[in-house]
């Protein structure tokens, strides 16, 4: 399924899960950081759901991992709440990035492989990811940046995206251009095309950066 830089709008296409086609209000899901297919999304429920906030019924995230503000923390468990109430920031999620962990606060660097926060990096750009869904991934996120700004997460690749967008028809030399750690099996991009990605069950996370358009990506497995 090729789904890269596409809207995360729900698609009724045959590339849509079932349970987000079948009987779901039309809702939109467009996040400027979050370009991906809307199935990864963490905590999107599924089918129709009415939001704990504005009572709008739709599709909606769970609150369990949410910093709602109008809302004490024990109250949220099972609640759910909207698309349009997370844009306008009445809920928020914190994000794992490779500068540090984004809260509420600000960001706070907890290891040594995140990078210190650039000089220029735009408070808005904060706020923004804020107002973002979390990456359903298997380890837990690292959102990557560019260009003094947060990338935009374009969806889980497997080899064909590399094949698609490996300028030169090499996806393998894509990868490692892409990817800060390699370890394992890619060590050598020799062996892209010769080991099998079923058999490790990686699950790759790409970005492209919204002013040079520069790809990077990075992957974990269970
Ligand atoms: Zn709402
Ligand atoms: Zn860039």
């Amino acid at each position: 399924m090729l789904s890269v830089g596409g809207r995360a709008t729900i698609n009724r296409g045959n590339d849509s899960a079932d349970w987000l086609t079948e009987g779901a209000t039309d809702v939109d899901l467009h996040f400027e950081y979050f370009a991906g297919p809307p199935e990864e999304m963490h905590g999107l429920c599924e089918g129709d759901r009415q939001c704990a906030l504005c009572g709008q019924v739709g599709l909606c995230f769970e609150l369990d991992r949410a910093l709602v503000f109008e809302m004490a923390d024990e109250d949220k468990e099972g609640k759910v709440g909207c698309a349009e109430c997370l844009r306008a920031g009445r809920f928020i999620f914190g994000h794992g990035t490779d500068l540090g962990w984004l809260h509420d606060e600000g960001i706070t660097r907890l290891y040594a492989s995140q990078y210190p926060i650039p000089d220029d990096f735009p408070e808005s750009a904060l706020e923004a990811l804020r107002r973002t869904p979390q990456i359903d991934t298997l380890q837990g996120e690292r959102w990557l940046t560019h260009c003094s700004d947060f990338m935009v997460y374009i969806g889980t690749w497997d080899t064909e995206h590399f094949r698609a967008h490996a300028p030169d028809g090499d996806p393998g030399a894509l990868y490692v251009a892409m990817t800060e750690y390699y370890p394992r099996i890619w060590d050598d991009q020799r062996s892209f095309d010769t080991i099998s990605w079923e058999h490790w069950g990686p699950r790759y996370y790409a970005f492209r950066c919204r002013h040079c358009g520069a790809l990077r990506g990075n992957w974990d497995c269970d």
